[in-house]
Formats: structure tokens, sequence, C-alpha cells
């Protein structure tokens, strides 16, 4: 079975060509490992591999890892998957991006829980971008408003907006989520007059579509871990 370097470097190479294939930039996309469920030992393999963005969906299981690799220098925390509004004081003080805010109630807590010591937290907004068919992210028709709001508060710094689109098989529609996330972030850069240059988007499965409509940042686990238990290690 290959190990989590050779895997890394296959990932790499597919970014490569859907970057080259889709006329934009080497290196324009970067590259988040979602280590969720895996041992710091695997995050630890994948940094050796050159690796250091990682993504976390589990307060307490990414901070115990976050705590654990302290001593390696440069990893950057990302924390992406749905948040409460009780565990938001540990993301604040252990993660360097949040990509998952879809209320204005969980961005004032982290504003107010982020040490002002530490640099500002990077934040991304989820948007909803396949309508009735997935229940997190805030509404395109909403979004305005919540950036309005987000870009208001001090210890926060808006970077973009993310979108996780429901599982699909159908290329067209997949790309046409993309591409709205595209529209969005475009329409809202406009609208606030500040940069927005982060567009997280893209897995495993559909890393290709995204980058072909856009993509800065797709977050991948599967493809450089392996496939992961049912259930969350603990
Ligand atoms: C798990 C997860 C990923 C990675 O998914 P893979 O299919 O394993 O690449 C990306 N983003 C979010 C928000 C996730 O929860």
């Amino acid at each position: 079975m290959p190990g989590i370097a050779e895997n890394l470097k296959a990932v790499r190479a597919q970014m490569d060509t859907a970057e080259r294939k889709s006329g934009r930039n080497p290196d324009s996309v970067h590259l988040l490992a979602v280590s969720k469920t895996w041992p710091a030992e695997a995050v630890r393999e994948a940094y050796t591999a050159g690796q250091r963005d990682f993504g976390e969906n589990y307060v307490q299981e990414g901070v115990e890892k976050v705590v654990a690799l302290t001593e390696l220098p440069d990893l950057v925390w990302h924390f992406i998957g749905p948040l409460q509004s009780n565990k938001t004081r540990l993301v604040a003080e252990h993660f360097h991006w949040v990509h998952s805010i879809d209320r204005l109630k969980i961005a004032q807590r982290l504003a107010e829980q982020r040490d002002a010591q530490l640099p500002p937290l990077n934040v991304c907004l989820q948007v909803n971008v396949s309508g009735e068919a997935s229940k997190s992210g805030v509404a395109p028709e909403d979004l305005l408003a919540l950036a309005r709001g987000v870009v208001a508060l001090p210890r926060l710094h808006l970077r973009g907006l993310m979108c996780i689109p429901e599982p699909s098989e159908d290329e067209h529609l997949l790309a046409s989520r993309f591409r709205l996330l595209v529209e969005l972030r475009d329409q809202l850069q406009r609208e606030l007059d500040v940069p927005l240059g982060t567009l997280s988007m893209g897995m495993s499965a559909d890393m290709a579509q995204a980058i072909a409509a856009g993509s800065t940042l797709v977050r991948v686990g599967t493809a450089i871990f392996g496939g992961r238990p049912a259930k969350p290690a603990s």
C-alpha cells in the first residue's frame, strides 16, 4: 500500500494537471490535508513530506493534535467542521483558520475569544450552494449581511468563501455549484471592497472540477491518508 508521502505526491500531481488543463498558473491552488480521524503520527508523516496546512473537523480531536505537535514549526491548522457556540473558545485559542462560519453569533464569539496577542483568526464563510440538498452554510441571499457583520469584528480576518456541494456524479451540476461560489465571491468583493482571495472548494472526489472552476484551496483527506474508519477516533 502506498504511504502518505507517495499519496501527497500523487495529489500534488493531480492538482498540477488540473491547473494546467484549465489554463491556471502552477501552484495557484493550495493543498489542505484533512487529517480528521487520523492520529498525530499521520500528520507528522505528511509534515516530513513537506505538507504544512492541515484541516480538522472535530474540536476536541483537533486540539489534541495541535497540542501534541507544537514542536513542529510552521504548521497551519484549519478548522473546517461544524462549530457549536460552546466549542468556539478552543478553536479561537488553537487554530489559525476557520472555514465553516455560517452564523454571526459564532463569529462574534470567536472574535471575543481570540487572544489579542495572537495574529487575527483567518475566516471563510461557508455558503450553501446546494439549496435544499444541503443544510449547512449560509444561504446565498443572507451572505452579504453575514459578511458585513464579520468584517466589522475585531481579531478576525475575512479571507473568502467555502462550500461543500452535495455529492454528485453529475459533473455539470458540480461545476455549477462551484461557479456559484465564485460568482458570490466576486459580488461580495465588489460590495465590501475588500480582497477575498480564498475559495475553499474541492475534496478528494471533486478537486479537478473545483480547480477548473477557480478553487484556490482544496481540502483533501481520503486521497492523502486513505479511507476513514466509520466513526471518528476518540
Ligand atoms: C472530510 C472533509 C474533507 C475531506 O474529504 P475527503 O473526501 O476525504 O477528501 C473536506 N472538507 C470537509 C469540510 C470535510 O469534512
